[in-house]
């Protein structure tokens, strides 16, 4: 992969830091050009950052990419009672519901990454995941999660391609999309400026980001925080025109016991994965990358590293559960040539 060894070489340049600044109102200047604004949508901060000459064509572009991330979050949101997702929860199990194409499409593509996994990845996990909420402290006990463990399996989606409509095969299947659909609705936005013909910009939604070009002429310098302390890094990446996810057990948890109970669930306990602590994983499109890194999460080091290293043009980068990073063998290549 010449076009990371490349990258690495740019290492010691500076260029500003990926971060998520504190919220501005409002379309603002970042010097030289750049222009950007955050915003609140799909539970977590939307971040739009783009170079452009003019203001206020940057700031209508940085507009139209949060209008289409907030089409998005009023389709796929589980928690919005008007939701397409939402009307799928409560009916599917009784009868197939149309969905139409763009939601079909994600869960269809979902299921994709379920097969590649071993089900490691599963939107019907939420069928247990569901009933834990991180910020009350709240997990379901041994009985409750008896009662829905057989409920989480993709196979129980079916699937009517020619009238885009899903049927639960199993009465307590429920989905939640919150595994790929911000890496989605990254992408969508970044569409919106490629055809508005932008050629440098960055879209973040919490952990999944995508890169669109460079930063006049230089690389993105991203951060990979440590995963127990908030303001070190383990990893500092130059990067272009890639995406970025990274998942981790600091996002959503609490502790109870010594035991974290966080937001990635292994479908095959109902139980919050535990091998690992954080997985970045960089490739072209963030729907695969945001999806990938709950997959390599729930994996674990040695079998996440195994799938990744298989796929191309896909990296990883796992911070195991005692704190020892991990990477797969094209990024160690090119650290090892350095
Ligand atoms: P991420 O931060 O991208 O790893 O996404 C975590 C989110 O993915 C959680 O908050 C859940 O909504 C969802 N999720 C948790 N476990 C799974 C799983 N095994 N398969 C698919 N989605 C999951
Ligand atoms: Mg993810």
């Amino acid at each position: 992969m010449k076009k990371f060894t490349l990258l690495f070489a740019a290492l010691l340049l500076t260029a500003p830091v990926v971060s998520l600044a504190d919220s501005v109102a409002g379309c603002a200047s970042e010097g030289d050009n750049w222009w950007s604004e955050e915003r609140a949508i799909m539970g977590t901060e939307v971040r739009v950052e783009l170079w452009h000459i003019q203001q206020a064509e940057a700031c209508a572009a940085i507009e139209d990419v949060m209008l289409e991330l907030e089409r998005i979050e009023q389709a796929m949101s589980p928690f919005l009672p008007t939701s397409l997702l939402t009307q799928l929860n409560e009916n599917a199990a009784r009868r197939p519901v149309t969905v139409g194409e763009e939601l079909y499409n994600l869960i269809a593509h979902s299921v994709e990454f379920s097969a590649m996994t071993d089900g490691a990845f599963d939107v019907t996990y939420a069928s247990a995941g569901r009933f834990y909420d991180y910020r009350k402290k709240v997990s379901p006990d041994a009985d409750a999660l008896a009662q829905v463990i057989d409920a989480i399996d993709y196979k129980h989606l079916e699937f009517n391609s020619r009238k885009y409509s899903i049927r639960y095969l199993n009465e307590n299947v429920y989905v939640d999309l919150g595994g790929i659909a911000k890496g989605y609705a990254v992408d969508r936005g970044i569409e919106v400026l490629i055809s508005k013909g932008f050629t440098q910009a960055v879209v973040a939604a919490g952990g999944d980001s995508r890169i669109l070009g460079d930063r006049q002429g230089e690389p993105w310098i991203v951060g990979i925080r440590d995963p127990r302390k908030e303001d070190t890094m383990v990893a500092v990446l130059p990067l272009v025109d890639i995406s970025v996810s990274t998942s981790g057990d600091y996002e959503r948890y609490f502790e109870r016991d010594g035991v974290r109970y966080h937001h990635i669930i292994d479908p095959d306990t109902g139980d919050s994965a535990r091998d690992v602590r954080s997985v970045t994983i960089l490739g072209d499109q963030a729907v695969m990358t945001d999806a990938l890194s709950t997959s390599v999460f729930v994996l674990g080091t040695m079998r996440g590293l195994e799938l990744i290293n298989r796929m191309k043009d896909v990296d990883a980068i796992v911070v195991d559960g005692n704190g020892v990073m991990h990477v797969s063998n094209s990024l160690l290549e090119m650290v090892a040539t350095k």
